[in-house]
């Protein structure tokens, strides 16, 4: 789906049938068209400051020292060692660093790798939508069909959840993989253990695979909703692959360095897609990144904090112009309903009720977001809602708040 919005990347007369429907990712589209604008950029969610001065030093030395070519392919035995220890002490998922990991690219490769390396054309995949934007795309590079669930917000309005007899009815005798990602991108949820239990008793049940992708595992803000790993749940270790990356958690989404956690016999399948994708990833990245890993914790926290404040400071801050927020306890965005300040603005019908304020707001309030319709498979049903990111210095989102507050305050 096109926003009629500026970068137009791909051009649709040659690009292969499988992906042609996917148009260009909203995250370059949004970014363009705040660049375009000189808007605050609340929308591609990437932090505004430079990263921890530990991870430039790091990557430095790493340089300096000569780890300049090719990693081995599953990894250096370093970070995959701080990987396996910060995975035990983080989510208690305790993977044996040899057979049990693999560095990626980022986490978006661990999920193209984990799809490709596991599921067959013709397979099912159950996704929840609205879903990050990867992940169909993986799906359908696979040659697979997906499934769709919807997290709707629950009965007391403030939360997104799902309808157990609609993920039931989404699993089948094909049902290959299930993917979940928690804490969920965009809408903020975390999923509870109840929940998780549910999707791990229907891949029980279906023989299915679960594809975890906890790359905010370290943002959550609120003590009774923990971040809980799928695969520390009975049974599970066994099917599930974990995928994370340094990128939120040690703000460095420009790193790309991310991984994926399975059982030997499933990590051998990821590898077999990894060693023809990247083959390995960039070797001083992956030093520095062992080193962040098990020396700086401090840093992920002191990053978790500061996200907690910005989410402290910009919620409020929408729900007085009129947004009705649900208030994330996870990730750095803010999903909310823009029925009542979109009705008084004249917007463009042409597109979807958000990706028309998306336009609106970017070029009159220079505030950029993101419209979530481009996160559910019919768009239409994500219209009446946005997301704003707030992984920003505290100038940038009140710079942010004040630009909307005079445009629509
Ligand atoms: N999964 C989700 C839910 C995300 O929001 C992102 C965003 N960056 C990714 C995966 C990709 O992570 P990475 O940058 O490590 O590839
Ligand atoms: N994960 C980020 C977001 O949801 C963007 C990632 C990207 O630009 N591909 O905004």
């Amino acid at each position: 789906m096109q926003y009629a919005l500026p970068m137009q990347t791909h051009a649709p007369g040659h690009t292969a049938r499988r992906l042609a429907p996917f148009g260009t990712t909203i995250f370059a589209q949004m970014s363009a068209l705040a660049a375009q604008h000189h808007a605050v950029n609340l929308s591609q969610g990437f932090p505004d400051d430079p990263g921890p001065a530990a991870a430039h030093e790091a990557a430095a030395r790493a340089m300096q020292a000569g780890h300049n070519q090719y990693a081995p392919l599953p990894g250096t035995p370093q970070l995959r060692r701080a990987i396996a220890d910060w995975s035990a002490s983080r989510s208690r998922i305790s993977p044996d660093p040899d057979t049990g990991i693999t560095v990626t690219a980022g986490a978006t490769e661990a999920l193209a790798a984990a799809t490709l390396g596991l599921v067959n054309p013709g397979d099912e995949v159950v996704l929840f939508e609205p879903f990050y934007d990867s992940y169909r795309a993986c799906v359908a590079f696979a040659g697979a069909t997906p499934r769709f669930v919807q997290l709707r917000p629950d009965e007391s309005g403030t939360r997104f959840t799902f309808d157990e007899p609609e993920l039931r009815a989404a699993f089948t005798d094909k049902t290959r993989l299930v993917l979940i990602n928690t804490p969920h991108n965009p809408t903020g949820a975390v999923l509870s253990k109840a929940e998780l239990q549910t999707i791990a008793d229907l891949c029980l049940q279906h023989d299915a695979i679960a594809l975890a992708d906890e790359v905010y595992e370290t943002l959550t803000y609120d003590e009774s909703q923990p971040h809980i790993s799928i695969a520390t749940l009975p049974g599970m270790a066994d099917r599930t692959v974990t995928v994370s990356s340094i990128g939120k958690s040690f703000s460095l989404t420009g790193w790309k360095i991310g991984w994926a956690i399975a059982p030997s016999h499933l990590t051998a399948a990821v590898r077999a897609a990894h060693q023809f994708l990247t083959f390995a990833v960039a070797t001083p990245l992956q030093h520095a990144a062992a080193e962040l890993l098990t020396k700086h914790h401090a840093i992920a926290e002191s990053i978790r904090a500061h996200d907690h404040a910005m989410r402290d400071l910009l919620v409020p801050a929408l729900t007085d112009l009129g947004f009705k927020c649900f208030n994330p306890a996870g990730t750095y965005f803010v999903m909310a309903d823009h029925t009542e300040v979109s009705a008084g603005l004249a917007l463009s019908p042409e597109t979807t009720p958000d990706a028309a304020l998306c336009r609106h707001l970017t070029e009159h309030a220079r505030v950029a977001a993101i419209p979530p319709s481009a996160f559910y498979s019919t768009p239409s049903d994500g219209g009446r809602f946005i997301r704003f990111a707030f992984c920003k210095q505290q100038p940038t989102i009140e710079q942010a708040i004040a630009n909307l507050r005079e445009t629509l305050g």
